[in-house]
């Protein structure tokens, strides 16, 4: 049985006041929470003070990004060790804003995947088509080099530490969210690839999470389909009733 996960992103946003405060208002909601894992992924700044708030709890705490190299010369940049020494215990690799934004590429998402692996944290690595890619017939051999180039070296046993997320470009902030049956094709799609690479065993146990403009109000459509094993909400996880009712989607 895959256990689902349901992780917030929050991207570029909230104060150690505001993270403060988000935990204070969510964590009487999600007390007696125990179907799925819970992940907040606060920007750098909050991480130790997100840490210290979800102590004791069942939410666990996720970088946004990581480095590759462990320490060094790289002004602006973070090691897996300063993240686990944060209070980490995932990171968000290869998220489609760091592609788009940042020169992220299936290279960099391939070091950075070791790395957070090599380290304490389990990886949520991130996949998508973009609208001219889907639009265009591309989406799923986009998504399959995705995984190909990104995941491809990793061994059976090292995959039981990564996630993967599907994040169509095209539903994230927009909106527009894929509907429950396009996000179980492409969620089918990425389990076979995975079984292609690395054999069935991996495939049936790795956890593939849909994201891209998630809601309470369309989270439990698209748990029901099987090869959804939980979502990456961006917009929606900023509040903490909103992100409490997604959580409590059963
Ligand atoms: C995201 O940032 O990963 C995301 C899916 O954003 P949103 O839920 O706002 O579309």
């Amino acid at each position: 049985m895959r256990r689902p996960i349901i992780a917030g992103n929050w991207k570029m946003f909230k104060t150690l006041a505001e993270t403060r405060a988000f935990f204070d208002a969510i964590i009487p909601e999600i007390l007696d929470v125990d179907h799925c894992e819970i992940v907040v992924a606060p920007p750098f700044t909050a991480l130790a003070t997100a840490a210290v708030e979800a102590d004791g709890t069942r939410i666990s705490i996720a970088s946004q990004d990581v480095f590759w190299e462990p320490q060094g010369a790289f002004t602006g940049e973070i090691a897996v060790r300063m993240l686990v020494d944060a209070g980490c215990g995932y990171a968000i690799i290869g998220h489609s804003e760091r592609r788009q934004f940042f020169g992220e590429t299936d290279e960099t998402v391939e070091k950075k995947t070791r790395a957070a692996i090599s380290g304490d944290l389990h990886a949520i690595v991130c996949v998508g088509e973009s609208l001219a890619e889907r639009d265009g017939g591309q989406a799923v051999d986009v998504v399959r080099r995705q995984i190909q180039e990104g995941l491809g070296k990793f061994s059976a046993s090292e995959l039981a530490r990564i996630t993967i997320a599907y994040e169509p470009v095209w539903a994230i902030g927009t909106g527009r969210t894929a509907t429950p049956e396009i996000a179980a094709e492409m969620h089918g799609e990425i389990r076979k690839t995975i079984q292609q690479i690395h054999g069935a065993g991996a495939a049936a146990g790795i956890r593939i999470l849909y994201g891209g403009s998630v809601k309470p109000d369309n989270i439990a459509s698209l748990m029901q389909k099987e090869d959804i094993d939980g979502a990456l909400v961006g917009g929606a996880s900023l509040d903490a009733a909103s992100f409490a009712s997604i959580i409590r989607y059963k």
